[in-house]
């Protein structure tokens, strides 16, 4: 603070002096001086330094928040999400490897962190959690500095809002049946969104042959179909369906999935087998119409070069809280786009994860959706924890801030009482 007032009072002087120097009157001076003084300023981002990084948990340690400090009452909020439980000592270790840092170096400090652990960066899972957490706070922090909104040190943007889906979560004890799914679409749609996206995967399916090999029973097949069915027959033709296994059938079993649904023009068919072997991927894609969309289970731009390259991927979600941030999901974004391919994040976040998110979906060209979850409705953790203007979500759209940086806040206080036991709660 004290850097940024002996730097406000010689900028006000060299005012003063250079328009005396022009032979401009005292009054007309003074004038001016009063006008720069009143006007905003970004304090003084070339003396910016971390200062520290803490975090804390929620949902029972698998979502992160921190916090990157400065010399300059600034901070930066930023999400990790999945694999994140443990990863307490890897925070601190990046927060003492960024101290004294200029945070505004965003890309360096990124690729700094990522090269400086095992294998000079091939490493995945909760590393890139814990970058992805810290790269976003990173950009919330040089938004604040500047006054610029995070979209604008993306490159701006090509649209003020993003369209999300909403997630109906109809994950149950019991089997849905086709009415619940009818019933679930029907109350997303009801609520102004033109997207949603069921889960097929059902564990306690009666007709499952077996708990581990996942091979799609054709009794499960046709349950798959009467439920999507329904949610078709009760939307209309014209709401997006998206539908995901989860990766947890077999190839053959996705094939026939995604050849059944054909007829109900279902947006994309997500995750039909695992995420390890991207043949298999490329051979469901091959084998039909329904669109196969993969990638939030790959971290990193690598881990989507070669399934864009094969065409195993017709749409790409990377989940931008655990594939690397903001600037490695207009990466992936621009990657993608190179051939084509849509960009359509997968978002399992707080707002805040939502809100950073956002400010890259609106900074490319290919953006296509971005995820919304119905507990941002339903669980009213996920208002309380955040500090923001306006509503989440417009008639399914979600407007990206134009506050400087990414434009909500963590409240600390109230995040407080959710904040996950035995875990450290911004330390
Ligand atoms: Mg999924």
């Amino acid at each position: 603070m004290k850097d940024m007032l002996s730097r406000r009072s010689f900028f006000s002087k060299a005012a003063v002096t250079s328009l005396a120097g022009a032979g401009l009157a005292g009054g007309w001076g003074s004038t001016l001086v009063a006008q720069v003084d009143a006007a905003p300023k970004a304090g003084a981002p070339s003396d910016l330094r971390i200062t520290d990084i803490t975090c804390a948990y929620i949902r029972g340690g698998s979502g992160l928040l921190v916090k990157i400090h400065t010399n300059q009452d600034i901070y930066g909020v930023g999400e990790g999400v999945d694999a994140v439980a443990g990863t307490y000592q890897l925070v601190r270790a990046f927060g003492r490897q960024l101290r004294n840092q200029n945070p505004l170096n965003v890309h360096a400090l990124f690729e700094n962190m990522r090269k400086s652990r095992f294998f000079a960066g091939a490493q995945s899972g909760m590393m890139v959690a814990v970058l992805s957490a810290i790269e976003t706070a990173l950009w919330d922090v040089a938004g604040k500095a500047l006054g610029v909104p995070v979209y604008q040190l993306l490159g701006g943007k090509f649209r003020d809002s993003c369209r999300v889906y909403m997630d109906t979560a109809l994950y149950q004890s019991r089997l849905p049946e086709p009415a619940d799914f009818a019933a679930a679409a029907r109350e997303a749609v009801d609520m102004g969104m033109t997207a949603v996206k069921f889960d097929l995967d059902q564990a306690n399916d009666p007709n499952k042959y077996d708990r581990f090999n996942w091979t799609a029973s054709p009794m499960e097949i046709q349950r798959m179909y009467d439920q999507i069915a329904a949610c078709r027959e009760e939307v209309g033709p014209n709401i997006d369906i998206c539908v995901d296994m989860h990766g947890r059938y077999d190839a053959i079993s996705g094939e026939k999935v995604a050849k059944m649904l054909e007829p109900l023009n279902v947006m994309w068919l997500e995750e039909p087998c695992p995420a390890e072997n991207i043949q298999a991927y490329k051979k469901i894609a091959d084998s039909t119409s329904t669109p196969i969309c993969v990638g939030e289970n790959q971290y990193l731009a690598y881990g989507f070069r070669e399934m864009l390259e094969i065409g195993a991927a017709d749409i790409v979600m990377p989940d931008l809280q655990k594939a690397g941030g903001l600037g490695e999901g207009q990466r992936i974004a621009n990657l993608a786009n190179l051939y084509y391919v849509p960009f359509a994040p997968h978002m399992v976040a707080t707002y805040i994860g939502a809100m950073a998110a956002a400010h890259c979906c609106v900074s490319v060209p290919n953006f296509l959706i971005l995820e919304w979850q119905i507990y941002f409705h339903k669980n009213p953790m996920f208002k309380e924890i955040i500090i923001h203007d306006g509503e989440m979500v417009v008639d399914g759209f979600l407007p990206v801030s134009d506050k400087p940086g990414l434009g909500v806040d963590i409240n600390v206080e109230a995040m407080r009482q959710y904040a996950a036991p035995g875990y450290p709660y911004f330390e």
